[in-house]
């Protein structure tokens, strides 16, 4: 034991140079976004009244591989860059697998998530751009927190819109959002059309992450030298974020190593693409034999009991439709506490290749994910966020198929952020005050036919 590795990091100037680009790679390549008046596939201009140009033209790349991260954005990626590979003896000693357990830890970044990876590139190109102010969603609060850093290395301005449910169940992630100098505001909200529209019908409504995008968007539109930005879903933030399956390539390299199965929580895509793409590259280019794992939420199940289908990416409609995934636009998740997972569709690249067979997904109750996130602090020490805790039940009941069959396998899962600021869901586990949600196929296939 004693001569063994525990943490594996890179040098600054291993950081790699390139995101990689996924789309560019695969045979049957995402169908485009269609304007939902005309139903006429969308090209990157049309996309610049609401995103960053640049950002519109990486979101329908689907010809480089590989795109350079400006240094920039590298400058400050070396702020927390490389976070560790690691391996979890701990949480192997604890569960008595013969497997072998790595996490790409990307809790250790500023604002304790993967999401960081994408904010500093989006505020980045806002601002090269001539862009004053940008606006957001956040449901959990990881994302309006990474924005708001973001904005303010490269001075911007930044309003948040946080769902309603998170703001009073997660009032230290507002706070860190204050203190990085955003303006912060519960959706649903009466500053938009949007809001007004939803709480005039439900004047209780907790409020769900397509609310809060339909908030954002509005008060983008209606904004001049305002652009709308999002933590998740897109493809140009898959792509930012597979900065973290670029680094843990290397990383395992240095292990010896090759991973047999690669896991990570499921919200929109971001972190599951973020560090899956990079490895499935080999799957698609050369055959290797590698399985993709996505822990969802029951409560939230788009992928394991969704439909293919074009969809909105929000409640309004105010986006383009999207071929995803998805439990229908209009899906009220129940208030479970990992908050970033309460989205109802999948990206449209994780969603194509979920379709062709290329991943797989799983569904994890609210009660075994706290279990499971429980267990990895006691063996490794880290509280897990409730999302990341998702994860690592999926990684749990893999370890524990090696138990039964005595494989050795390899098991990578992402960390994706840490939980010391959900405490308050912690609490109310220990306290036995959470429950898991059954949702019936009948409820599923009447909110699908609503927004067909
Ligand atoms: C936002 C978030 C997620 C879910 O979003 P993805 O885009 O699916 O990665 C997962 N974990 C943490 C910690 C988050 O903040």
């Amino acid at each position: 034991m004693s001569n063994q590795t525990k943490r594996f990091f890179l040098s600054e100037e291993e950081i790699p140079h390139y995101w990689y680009n996924i789309q560019a790679d695969m045979k049957n390549k995402p169908m485009p976004p269609l304007n939902p008046a005309t139903k006429q596939p969308l090209s990157p201009e049309d996309l610049f009244p609401i995103f960053a140009q640049e950002l519109s033209r990486q979101e329908l790349n689907q010809t480089d591989s590989w795109i350079e991260i400006p240094d920039e954005v590298r400058d400050m990626y070396k702020y927390y860059r490389s976070t560790p590979l690691v391996r979890a003896y701990g949480l192997e000693r604890a569960l008595g697998t013969p497997a072998h357990i790595y996490f790409k830890n990307e809790s250790v970044s500023p604002v304790g998530s993967h999401k960081l990876n994408s904010a500093l590139a989006q505020a980045y190109y806002c601002k090269r751009e001539g862009i004053t102010n940008i606006t957001t969603e956040t449901g959990a609060g990881q994302w309006g927190a990474a924005l708001a850093y973001a904005a303010k290395v490269f001075g911007l301005e930044a309003a948040v819109y946080q769902v309603k449910i998170s703001y009073e169940q997660k009032p230290y992630r507002r706070s860190i959002m204050q203190t990085f100098g955003a303006q912060v505001t519960a959706s649903p909200s009466m500053s938009t059309r949007a809001g007004k529209d939803i709480l005039t019908v439900h004047p209780n409504y907790q409020g769900s992450l397509g609310t809060a995008i339909s908030e954002a968007i509005e008060l983008a539109i209606n904004t001049p030298n305002c652009r709308y930005t999002l933590g998740s879903v897109l493809s140009h933030v898959a792509l930012h974020q597979t900065i973290i399956g670029l680094e843990a390539e290397k990383q395992m390299a240095m292990t010896g190593e090759y991973p047999d199965v690669i896991i990570a929580c499921f919200g929109g895509g971001s972190n599951f693409g973020g560090i899956a793409f990079p490895f499935m590259r080999h799957t698609l280019l050369d055959g290797k034999k590698t399985r993709y794992v996505a822990a969802e939420p029951a409560s939230c199940p788009k992928l394991t009991r969704g439909k293919f289908m074009y969809d909105f990416g929000d409640e309004a409609g105010y986006t383009p439709l999207l071929p995803m995934f998805t439990l229908g636009h209009n899906f009220a998740p129940a208030n479970i506490h990992a908050g970033g997972l309460r989205y109802h569709g999948a990206g449209v690249i994780v969603s194509q290749l979920l379709k062709d067979g290329y991943m797989e997904a799983t569904d994890i109750q609210q009660l075994e994910s706290f279990e499971a996130g429980c267990l990895f602090a006691q063996a490794e020490g880290i509280i897990p966020a409730p999302e990341s805790c998702h994860a690592i039940a999926a990684t749990i009941n893999e370890a524990n198929k090696c138990k039964e069959t005595g494989e050795e396998k390899v098991i990578l899962f992402n960390l994706s952020g840490h939980g010391l600021i959900d405490m308050t869901s912690y609490d109310k586990f220990l306290a036995g005050d959470l429950v898991n949600y059954q949702l019936s196929d009948e409820e599923i296939a009447r909110n699908l036919s609503e927004a067909e």
